[in-house]
């Protein structure tokens, strides 16, 4: 991987809004990730934003500042040596936002908790996002303490305090909490290196069928391209194994909802790659890790506007089963994330559940709950496998909130 700079893990940037995530993701990749002209307009990241950085190291500094992103060091003027390279997942801190993070999440294979210094700790998507690391199971976080540069030492050190106090008895507990400032690039080095130290690269295994995960899908086209020059769409995601070329030909599932004879069902897609994005560039062949960007002969009305996000793509016939209902063991949260006074109560039948099952999102109705398990028919089907995990989600006032999680049963 080192010699193409191909991204190898997928690094999640986590936490309340407002807080430095897409700050601090600009600080290590030179990237702003906020580029939908929306998000521009709201300032917040209403999608998942996505950028890499290459992590280098100088040869001469034997401390923390040899850890850095830039190819030359500034104190003793010689080239820094590749270490690897990483994609960001910059997930939106807005409260209304929990199911894009949700399907983010799904892609980390570990997390940067980011903390504002200047706020008591836990803000509510301080908690939440937590609470979600650890129902997905990413146990790999490193948390930034924000913002340093403005408090004084004192406030620094009380919400220090306060963070270690809140991540007690949750994933995060034990993770290393790096002080930064992600505006002024005030200890980045030392973070680069505690990253580097406690979010290793997952084992993965290259001669697998590939499966990749669909985070994201583009049409690439100007409004008003005549058909001819038009441009296949593209997909963005991650693959979790396997590689990939150009001129292999996949297959997207659950693919998409054609009417017969009046009854609505889904077909899978089928698709050939015609280029490979991976780490800024194109490539020739794509490996497991990292965010991935694919060209497809796919019709681009198909892949706007993320209309194939939270599919699956793998060769024609690999794939995991297409549920358009499922039966979920089912753990609940004692209470609702960041409201201490509010219970989580049982799951009943026909109540609306938000359910996220790698990067998709769905909407289904509890047709039978008992104790430990619910049965629902989804609105739009998922592709996984016995075993996934399920971020669920219940409609509280006027927005969906985090109250468990299931296991995805045969
Ligand atoms: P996000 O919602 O977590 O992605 O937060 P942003 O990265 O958009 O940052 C929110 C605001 O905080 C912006 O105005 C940033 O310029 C500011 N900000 C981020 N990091 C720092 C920092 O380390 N110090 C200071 N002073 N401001 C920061
Ligand atoms: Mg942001």
């Amino acid at each position: 991987m080192t010699s193409n700079n191909q991204p190898e893990v997928n690094i999640g940037l986590v936490g309340h809004v407002d807080h430095g995530k897409t700050t601090l993701v600009e600080a290590l990749s030179g990237e702003w990730t906020d580029q939908h002209s929306e998000e521009m307009k709201r300032g917040i990241s209403i999608r998942l934003g996505y950028a890499d950085a290459t992590f280098r190291q100088c040869p001469e500094c034997d401390d923390q500042s040899a850890y850095t992103v830039e190819k030359e060091c500034d104190e003793h003027g010689v080239e820094t040596e590749h270490l690897r390279t990483v994609s960001f997942v910059d997930a939106p801190g807005h409260e209304t936002l929990m199911a894009t993070m949700l399907s983010g999440a799904a892609i980390m294979d570990g997390a940067v908790l980011v903390i504002s210094a200047t706020e008591d700790v836990p803000q509510a998507q301080t908690e939440e996002h937590l609470m979600a690391l650890d129902i997905i199971g990413i146990e790999n976080i490193v948390i930034a303490q924000n913002k340093i540069d403005l408090v004084d030492a004192e406030r620094a050190r009380e919400n220090y305090e306060q963070i270690q106090e809140f991540v007690e008895g949750t994933v995060a507990e034990g993770a290393p909490i790096v002080p930064i400032s992600a505006q002024a690039g005030a200890n980045v080095d030392l973070l680069i290196e505690t990253v580097e130290e406690h979010i290793p690269t997952p084992e993965r295994d290259p001669d697998a069928d590939p499966e990749m995960l669909v985070a994201r899908s583009f049409d690439i086209n100007r409004p008003g391209t005549t058909w001819e020059s038009l441009l296949g769409g593209v997909l963005g995601g991650s693959l979790a194994q396997g590689r990939l070329e150009p001129g292999d030909e996949i297959e997207l599932r659950p693919g998409r909802e054609v009417e017969e004879g009046g009854q609505s069902e889904w077909e899978p897609v089928t698709a050939t790659i015609r280029s490979l994005q991976a780490g800024g560039q194109s490539v020739e062949e794509a490996t497991p890790g990292g965010l991935l960007g694919v060209g497809t002969g796919l019709d681009p009305s198909l892949t706007k506007g993320d209309g194939l996000a939270g599919q699956i793509a793998g060769p024609p016939g690999t794939l995991p089963p297409v549920h358009q209902q499922f039966t979920m063991d089912v753990q609940l949260l004692d209470r609702i994330v960041g409201d201490e006074a509010d219970e989580v109560e049982p799951i009943s039948t026909n109540e609306p559940l938000m359910l996220t099952v790698g990067t998709a999102t769905t909407v289904g109705t509890v047709t039978s709950a008992r104790d430990e398990e619910a049965e629902v028919a989804l609105k739009r089907p998922v592709c996984a496998r016995e075993g996934a995990k399920i971020a669920i989600n219940r409609r509280v006032g006027t927005r969906w909130r985090l109250i468990g999680i299931g296991t995805l049963r045969e």
